[in-house]
């Protein structure tokens, strides 16, 4: 920045401006004594008016007096001179008192309105003069019934009275010696005063006129004085604006809307220079259009703003328009109290004008740094300058870039942008400005702000901003992704909540399914359970009966076949209520009606019960039989269970091995639980099949396959005695080689909340 101002301040565009203060305090030096002298005149005039208005009224009150007293001391002296003589002169008859009246007066008794009146004993008024006054008969009736005059008549004296009919006099009455007449004068005092008054007139008309000559005097004094004042800081300013060319002094009227110019501005503008002021709407006719300097400086009086400062162009003689910056104060304090805009105007294209070579080359240097490309048109549409960016950006050859190259070959020569898009943004104070983003030739974008500048040229300056560019493109690209991503996103949330729907659809139907499958086989269960105990029933007779005949307890059956009949019934008696007895206990099992009945056992004693009742079996078959491990094992369990699950393992073991083969019964403890892993060298199981096998009803071989009896429920009613004790049953087994299940007791038969103990015993507190 202060780079930028110190070029600026001694650059091309830089105006060294005289600043009118220091003019105005050069020119306050010669004004006091002037100014005193214009303040004095009035006040000493007013002084001087009121002064002489006193006097006069003064004088003319002391004349009003010494007229009225003139006047009652002739008047006086006249009724005493008639009286005496009306004594010489007594008629015999009252008819004759006119004349004797008449003869009686002294010269000029009658004039200055003066009346003479005759009156008898009674105030009957005998003689008068001036003959056609006061017609009235008696003298009481004129003067009135109050006054003293007739009764005192020369005692009294001069008085001044109202009369009968209001008239304002001084009145006199005289006895005329040896008589019984008297004689009265009458004077109204307008008549007595007549004379003053017309020199009143007089003195009062002198007065006004000699006042108005002062004022008159005064008023040039006033016009006079200041002029001279004006006269001293006019050739003042002529001195300084010619020692200052470029410039000229303004001093504008702003009252009356006269300027006037020295001889400096008018050869500025080319124009014959004139001593008279300027009216405001010639000045008009030389401001350019759009410069509105009557209306900054009504801003400047509005806003009492006293400092003026602004450009604006004016129209030189040859036509085109010059640049003027006029700076200067507004003042009151000059010649009259009327406003005034005293002021330097200076030509800003005189300091542009080529004598000035190396602030144009700064100028130049500061243009080509900037990392814009700028150019400048004068008002003619030439080229006034452009910078090396600019000339890059538009691919300007050199000789078009040079100053004076009119606008149209600039453009024609440049490559010509591609304009996407225009910001237009709105002139201030009337100077077009507009904005706009284009593309060149090479692909890269302009951010272009155009300018008029104040002479009416052009000024641009480009800023490149294809980095900008491509990263908005790349942001509305990914904004594009995101859009699509978004979209995506709804779409499988949408998907979602459907398979969702669907999925609950499907839960609530499997819930259902659940239920009604439960149902089901608690039904069927419950339907087992019914049909095996109605089926024992006959079926123990069936058997009970067969053994009492195979035995011949009441006799001899007679054929041997029948002996050997009643052995067959018996051995599938018996096997059919094995079969039904597992089928009522899977059945118990699975609607959670099996009980359990706990008390302490020894393991290893229910084992060898077990193996006593297997070991016929296997006797036959050349299998050995052999118990391992500890002697005791005692827990907690229910024996007919744990008896029901060792028979059921050993039977299999014994019915699945070939003979000669060995089987062998392992009991241990492990971590707190009873271990008993029967292992046998039978044909051994698949991996595939033991995973069905503990299930109820399954068997490895089917129905036509099969070589050995059984129902199939045996290990699954062996696994689920196992986990009701909460303990768990293990199957390993190698086809060919043999089997091994292991049952895990714990020592004491835990009632687990989700194991078969729990739910059995849910089921029977139910
Ligand atoms: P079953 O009463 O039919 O024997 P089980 O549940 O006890 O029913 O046995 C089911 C099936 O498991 C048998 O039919 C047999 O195929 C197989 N199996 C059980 N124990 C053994 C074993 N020790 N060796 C070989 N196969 C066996």
């Amino acid at each position: 920045m202060t780079r930028a101002r110190s070029a600026r301040g001694e650059g091309v565009l830089s105006i060294a401006v005289p600043r009118w203060q220091d003019l105005r305090a050069t020119l306050d030096v010669h004004l006091p004594s002037t100014e005193v002298l214009r303040r004095l005149v009035p006040i000493l005039l007013i002084i001087f008016g009121v002064v002489a208005f006193a006097g006069l009224a003064s004088q003319i009150g002391n004349d009003k007096d010494a007229a009225l007293t003139s006047a009652q001391r002739e008047l006086s002296l006249i009724a005493s001179v008639t009286a005496l003589t009306l004594k010489e002169y007594t008629p015999k008859s009252s008819k004759s008192w006119q004349k004797a009246l008449a003869n009686s007066l002294p010269k000029r008794a009658t004039r200055d309105g003066r009346t003479a009146l005759v009156a008898d004993a009674e105030g009957n008024i005998q003689a008068r003069a001036p003959i056609n006054n006061f017609q009235q008969d008696n003298l009481l009736t004129i003067l009135g019934p109050q006054q003293p005059l007739t009764i005192m008549g020369e005692d009294a004296g001069v008085l001044q009275i109202f009369l009968s009919d209001g008239t304002d006099a001084i009145v006199t009455v005289r006895n005329i010696p040896q008589t019984d007449m008297q004689v009265a004068f009458v004077q109204p005092i307008s008549e007595a005063l007549r004379e003053w008054r017309g020199d009143a007139i007089i003195e009062i008309t002198l007065l006004v006129c000699a006042g108005l000559v002062l004022a008159l005097i005064a008023g040039g004094l006033w016009y006079l004085v200041p002029s001279a004042a004006r006269e001293g800081a006019d050739t003042l300013a002529r001195e300084l604006s010619e020692a200052l060319p470029g410039c000229g002094v303004w001093r504008w009227n702003l009252a009356r809307g006269h300027v006037h110019w020295s001889a400096s501005m008018y050869r500025l503008l080319n124009l014959e220079p004139s001593a008279d002021a300027m009216p405001f709407r010639d000045l008009a006719k030389a401001l350019h259009p759009d410069d509105d300097l009557r209306a900054e400086l009504d801003r400047h009086m509005r806003e009492r703003i006293s400092t003026f400062d602004q450009c604006f162009r004016l129209r030189h003689a040859e036509g085109h328009w010059v640049s003027v910056h006029l700076r200067g104060h507004i003042t009151r304090s000059y010649g009259d109290s009327e406003p005034y805009l005293i002021g330097m105007a200076v030509f800003a294209d005189q300091d542009i004008a080529p004598g000035s070579p190396d602030a144009n080359a700064r100028l130049r240097d500061a243009v080509e740094t900037i990392s814009e490309a700028f150019v400048l048109w004068d008002n003619q549409n030439r080229l006034v300058m452009c910078n090396s960016k600019y000339q890059q950006f538009h691919g300007l050859p050199d000789d078009m870039a040079r100053p004076g190259s009119s606008y149209d070959d600039v453009i024609a020569a440049a490559s010509e942008p591609i304009v996407s898009k225009r910001i237009a943004v709105a002139g201030k104070n009337g100077i077009d400005t507009r904005t706009y983003e284009a593309q060149i030739e090479d692909g890269r974008w302009l951010h272009i702000n155009e300018r008029r500048t104040r002479d009416g040229g052009y000024v641009s300056v480009g800023t490149d901003i294809t980095i900008l560019k491509e990263s908005q493109q790349r942001l509305g690209e990914s904004e594009h992704q995101h859009r699509d991503t978004i979209t995506e996103l709804r779409t499988s949330r949408r998907e979602l909540e459907q398979q969702k729907q669907q999925l609950v659809d499907l839960a609530e139907k499997y819930g259902l399914e659940k239920n009604r499958a439960e149902d089901a086989n608690r039904a069927k269960s419950e339907f087992l359970a019914n049909i095996s105990h109605e089926l024992r029933t006959p079926l123990n007779a069936v058997i009970g009966f067969s053994e009492v005949m195979q035995q011949a307890l009441f006799g001899p059956l007679g054929h041997p076949k029948y002996q050997e009949y009643a052995r067959d019934i018996y051995a599938s008696g018996a096997y059919l209520l094995e079969v039904i007895n597992d089928i009522l206990d899977m059945s118990k099992i699975e609607a959670g009606r099996m009980g359990l009945d706990v008390s302490r056992v020894d393991v290893a004693d229910i084992i060898e019960d077990s193996m006593k009742v297997v070991n016929q079996a296997a006797n036959e078959r050349d299998i050995t039989l052999k118990r391992h491990g500890q002697e005791r094992l005692s827990i907690e369990a229910d024996r007919r269970a744990l008896k029901q699950i060792f028979l059921n393992l050993l039977s299999n073991a014994v019915k699945f091995t070939r003979d000669s083969g060995n089987i062998d019964v392992h009991m241990s403890r492990v971590r707190g639980q009873v271990k008993i892993a029967i292992k046998d060298t039978g044909i051994g199981i698949a991996d595939t099949d033991i995973a069905k096998l503990c299930k109820p009803f399954e068997q490895v071989e089917n129905q036509f396959s099969k070589s050995h009896q059984g129902s199939g429920l045996g290990l699954a009613i062996s696994r689920a005695l196992v986990e009701l004790h909460g303990g768990s049953l293990k199957i390993k087994s190698r086809e060919g080689q043999g089997t091994t299940v292991t049952c895990l007791l714990p020592s004491r038969a835990v009632a687990a909340d989700d194991t078969p103990v729990a739910k059995a015993r849910s089921a029977e507190n139910v």
